[in-house]
């Protein structure tokens, strides 16, 4: 079954053409990364399937239904860091956000914290996190509610090498355990190391797309990812 597609999608910011024509099919159980250099349009992308934006033209489907609320429950999502309070612990920085967004409960706060790997430090300020957890706190954010997708922006963005390599490994384990992700990445080897599938969008447009052993194999198209390892 198909998690998501997507079907001539098109957004333009006035003069510059942001998507250009995108389609594409996200199949359920992969670690789906949407690789391109930065300005590509990958914000975009997940911008519009997330609703957050709309697009000018195209359609797209979750689950092949048309975007409703009822499917925006099963998907969770991490575009922008959200703001935790620095003196409150994980727990409670967690019930403020449950209770802002109304997923999960408290049982399902203690269950996000485990996956996440923080529970033995859930009572522990937010102060006193590392990069790296904080990043976990952040996705057990998106995770409450128990949504079957996650959808992340760049999620190793600014953080140490610590942090990078845990976040990898969780996106794996989440997988491993039934999540769909779709992510987006300007780093062909975190692509490599974590993506079952890709897109590849440069200006706006998929060059290639499919199983990251295929795509990966063809190296002129891997140059086109361009700025990789930046
Ligand atoms: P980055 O990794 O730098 O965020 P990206 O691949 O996510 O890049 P987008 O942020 O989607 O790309 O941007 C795609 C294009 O649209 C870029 O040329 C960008 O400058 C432009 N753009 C994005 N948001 C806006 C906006 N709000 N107004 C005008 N132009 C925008």
């Amino acid at each position: 079954m198909d998690v998501l597609r997507l079907d001539n999608i098109s957004k333009s910011y006035g003069k510059v053409k942001a998507l250009q024509g995108v389609s594409l099919t996200v199949p359920e159980g992969t670690v789906f990364g949407i690789l391109g250099p930065n300005g590509s349009g990958k914000t975009t992308l997940l911008s519009i399937i997330l609703d957050v934006l709309a697009a000018d033209s195209g359609r797209y489907l979750w689950f092949g239904q048309p975007p409703s609320k009822e499917q925006r429950k099963r998907i969770g999502s991490l575009l922008e860091t959200p703001n935790f309070y620095h003196y409150l612990s994980a727990v409670n920085n967690l019930k403020i956000t449950s209770s802002i967004s109304g997923r999960g409960d408290v049982q399902d706060i203690a269950h996000t914290l485990r996956s996440v790997n923080l529970y033995e430090r859930r009572n522990s300020r937010f102060s006193t996190y590392s990069l790296g957890m904080k990043q976990r706190l952040a996705i057990a954010a998106a995770l409450l509610g128990a949504p079957r997708v996650l959808v992340l922006d760049e999620p190793t963005n600014g953080l140490d090498p610590v942090g990078i390599a845990e976040i990898r490994e969780l996106i794996k384990t989440l997988n491993k355990q039934g999540h769909t992700i779709i992510m987006a990445s300007h780093l062909l080897d975190e692509v490599e190391k974590i993506c079952t599938h890709v897109a590849i969008l440069k200006t706006g447009k998929i060059i290639t797309t499919g199983p990251v052993d295929e795509v990966l194999a063809d190296e002129e198209l891997v140059e086109l990812s361009a700025d990789n390892n930046a």
